[in-house]
């Protein structure tokens, strides 16, 4: 059989408490292994993982005369900060392509974050000849319609996002679940129609204040994940993201605490491990959503549990997304 050894290596990890409602089986499984998960902070922490088993000699990568002939696997589990500007309903194609401009003047391409904006449909051609073919900064949607094309006055699909050079597009957030209605039935079928396309999901879940008042934050959080994720493979999984966005904090000024995000945080990686794997748990990048300033994003990126953040308010003004993306970028660096 064979022996996995893991060496987590250089400095600070993120563990997740055995505590926070990962229920039975997930509890039974961390038990057999002996203990928590341990995520690296950094992209350049690494998982040093030694497998030394004859089972596996065919693809040992030292050749030894012995009988017994090692082969070394090294995962290297990143997860580079992520922050997505959602414009909502704001700037016309013009005067998104002079944001663009203005943008890209005062922040420099750097390695250590990615940046997603996510126009209007109606401004997504501008914004994308504003960035050129090989931008630093991606592009992404708010919304996506299952089907492919047909009779569904008003919307507009994955092949067509792609078309425009979408890479990412947001589901299910709480606008469009409190707004139009959205259920997670069909948050699930937008997930599996951008993926089928090629488009990486961010999907977005939170608890409104009543459901926080009265304890029930988990509980809806971890419902929404289930049906709006409900069959997906690890490697349908390795394109989402998820945005944790509590109700109460978008657009009212009134951001989670960093340890409140942290939290949830950890009970989402917590429920994707149980329902997945630690290795797909490790990997997920899960954003912090909700009254996102220049002023708060250093504290909130000071954990290792937030991976990134969706913005709103804060995205529609250069000066305050161009500050957000720079803390993002050198914070982790
Ligand atoms: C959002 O729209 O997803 C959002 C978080 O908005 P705001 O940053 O304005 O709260």
């Amino acid at each position: 059989m064979p022996d996995i050894q893991r060496f987590a290596c250089l400095g600070k990890q993120d563990t997740i408490p055995q505590d926070s409602g990962a229920g039975k089986a997930g509890r039974a499984r961390r038990a057999k292994r002996g203990g928590n998960p341990i995520y690296p902070r950094r992209a350049f922490l690494a998982f040093l993982v030694l497998h030394a088993s004859q089972s596996i000699n065919a693809g040992g990568i030292f050749q030894h005369p012995a009988t017994f002939i090692p082969s070394i696997t090294i995962e290297i589990p990143v997860r580079r900060p992520l922050i997505i500007g959602n414009w909502k309903m704001n700037k016309t194609a013009s005067e998104a392509a002079a944001f663009i401009q203005d943008l890209r003047e005062r922040v420099p391409a750097s390695p250590n974050a990615d940046v997603v904006v996510a126009p209007p449909f109606t401004a997504l051609e501008s914004v994308r000849n504003a960035l050129g073919p090989s931008s630093w900064i991606s592009l992404g949607a708010q919304n996506v319609h299952w089907e492919t094309h047909g009779a569904f006055t008003g919307e507009v699909s994955a092949p067509m996002l792609r078309d425009l050079g979408c890479r990412y597009v947001i589901v299910g957030h709480s606008e469009r679940r409190t707004l139009f209605g959205e259920r997670d039935e069909s948050i699930l079928k937008k997930v599996r129609a951008a993926l089928r396309h090629g488009l990486s999901p961010i999907l977005c879940v939170g608890e409104s204040l009543a459901e926080r008042e009265s304890g029930r934050t988990e509980s809806v959080v971890t419902a929404q994940l289930d049906g709006s994720l409900a069959g997906l493979t690890p490697q349908d999984l390795a394109t989402v993201t998820i945005a944790y966005e509590p109700v109460w904090a978008i657009g009212t000024g009134r951001a989670a605490t960093t340890e409140q995000a942290v939290t949830v945080h950890r009970s989402i990686r917590l429920f994707i491990e149980t329902g997945w794997d630690s290795k797909t748990a490790s990997t997920i990048r899960i954003l912090y959503g909700g009254s996102v300033t220049p002023q708060n994003i250093e504290s909130l990126l000071a954990s290792d549990a937030i991976d990134g953040a969706l913005v709103g308010g804060a995205c529609l003004n250069t000066d305050s997304f161009a500050t957000i993306i720079s803390v993002a970028q050198t914070q982790r660096d």
